[in-house]
């Protein structure tokens, strides 16, 4: 198995190098040359944990022991013990992803990461018999994303990390998290500019040769936490395969049954996840791509054009606000049947001119397995109330777009009668202040107050690691603008 880079075939790096690379250097994402056989209807039956291993052995063979590796990551770290639950809803089944740490679905694959990056360098060193670089990882984030890579990489020997995020495009709860983050090899920055703004600095800053030379110099490489790295995506297959393996158990399904997936997205990470998993032999139906106002998902899938060149709206759902959602050059690739010419001219033509249009049989071919929609705010904060009086359970809002887009799906497909898993990739107690208003309450101006407003209200419990930041002082309050992103890493100020 070797890994190629999206944008052309000439220099392939092992499962390893992937990882660490985080983003190629001609700065397209890395894929698989293959896709690995793996018997899957054996994965059904198993723990989280071991349908996680399976998978990630068979996507980077050249790491051995997954078992203990996977055991580590996510020892002790979730509220929930068969990690990633799966709850009936209504007419749905909600598939609960925030158990982690940081109460994000982006805690699955961050949990893992540090493990992964650790084994892969120590697959390096004995190959070339040098001791492995330091790793910087930066990562761009749109609110989640950080603190679950802070979290995860912390104090991890070898590794330091700098989170991005759009300084004034997080929530309360998001900020706080990430700016009170302890440990002696983490850093964050706000930047003036949005999450695109913040993604496009990282990737520049990936192909910056002088940049890479420079930190040579000291022994410093760098790699990436966004779920451009290949190492964050392929850990995410594991909940669709869980989620098949509980329906299978409460007889919601039978073997072989096509399951449908309506998934909140922005950077098109875990609905990609959802994809390779049909590819590995999961019985996948729809994939339902749920977006907010920022709607360039919807618009591509409805008519082949995808146009960056529009607005970014600040949402109630601000993970999902993106325009550039960087693994559909990953769909992109495997849809054309790993063409790294027609994905690198896409790319070109994203680049150039802001927009690209597919041609009609590729599109096609998308629709029979994607399905889009989007929800604006309204529509969002109607759905986590409307839920919770007729079904008494709470959404994030996130969620609750995916929620929005699944109903939107069976409103215009009455006939397909296959289950629909929504994923859920947020606690609600992340964004209290929407939730509240949204249950007709009133919402307190404080992050802490909302919190409490919330637990009255519903007598849910507020997770131990929200509650906590109330008492924490705020570490790293730097907000700069995304053309000093360069000097910033520079300083190292860790
Ligand atoms: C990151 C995130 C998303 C979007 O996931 P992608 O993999 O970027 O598509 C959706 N909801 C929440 C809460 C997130 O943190």
């Amino acid at each position: 198995m070797v890994y190629y880079s999206t944008r052309s075939h000439q220099q392939p790096v092992s499962p390893s190098e992937a990882v660490l690379q985080g983003l190629a250097p001609d700065g397209g994402l890395y894929i698989f040359d293959q896709i690995p056989a793996l018997d899957t209807s054996s994965l059904f039956s198993l723990p989280a944990e071991e349908i996680s291993a399976r998978i990630l052995g068979a996507f980077f063979p050249d790491i051995r022991e997954m078992d203990q590796l996977v055991k580590a990551a996510y020892q002790d770290k979730f509220d929930a013990p068969d990690l990633v639950p799966l709850k009936e809803v209504g007419p749905f089944s909600v598939l609960e992803l925030f158990h982690g740490p940081t109460c994000a679905f982006k805690d699955i694959a961050l949990c893992v990461l540090p493990h992964l990056m650790t084994a892969a360098k120590k697959v390096l060193t004995v190959k070339q018999g040098a001791p492995a670089p330091l790793l910087h990882i930066l990562t761009a984030t749109s609110g989640d994303t950080g603190k679950a890579a802070l979290a995860g990489f912390k104090d991890v020997p070898g590794t330091m990390i700098t989170v991005f995020y759009p300084h004034g495009g997080v929530s309360d709860m998001q900020r706080l998290q990430m700016v009170t983050q302890l440990g002696n090899n983490v850093c964050a920055a706000g930047i003036l500019g949005s999450f695109d703004d913040a993604q496009t600095g990282v990737k520049n800053l990936f192909t910056d040769k002088s940049l890479k030379k420079e930190l040579a110099e000291k022994g410093i490489s760098l790699s990436t936490a966004n779920s451009i790295n290949i190492g964050r995506l392929i850990p995410q297959i594991m909940y669709y395969f869980k989620a098949y393996g509980d329906l299978l158990r409460t007889g919601k399904i039978q073997p072989g049954d096509e399951v449908s997936f309506c998934v909140p997205t922005g950077n098109f990470g875990d609905i990609l996840a959802g994809y390779l998993a049909g590819l590995l032999g999961l019985p996948v139906g729809k994939l339902m791509v749920a977006s907010n106002r920022n709607n360039v998902l919807t618009d591509f899938f409805d008519s082949g054009h995808y146009d960056r060149v529009r607005t970014l709206y600040p949402t109630v759902a601000p993970s999902m606000d993106i325009l550039v959602s960087s693994n559909l050059e990953r769909l992109l690739y495997l849809m054309t049947e790993n063409s790294p010419e027609k994905t690198a001219d896409y790319m070109k033509q994203l680049k150039e001119k802001g927009s690209y249009q597919i041609d009609g049989e590729l599109l096609n071919s998308m629709k029979e397995r994607f399905y889009a929609a989007c929800a604006s705010d309204q529509d969002a904060k109607k759905t986590i109330g409307s839920v919770y009086r007729r079904h008494g359970y709470l959404m994030d809002p996130h969620t609750s777009i995916g929620w929005y887009a699944a109903e939107q799906y069976k409103k215009e497909h009455p006939e397909d009668q296959r289950e629909i898993v929504v994923l859920s990739t947020a606690s609600p107690y992340k964004f209290p202040g929407t939730v509240l208003e949204s249950l007709g309450q009133e919402v307190p101006t404080d992050p802490f107050a909302q919190l409490d407003a919330l637990h009255h209200s519903t007598g849910e419990p507020v997770p131990p690691s929200l509650s906590a930041l109330r008492s924490m002082p705020e570490l790293h309050t730097r907000v700069i603008d995304p053309r000093d992103m360069k000097s910033f890493i520079l300083e190292g100020r860790f």
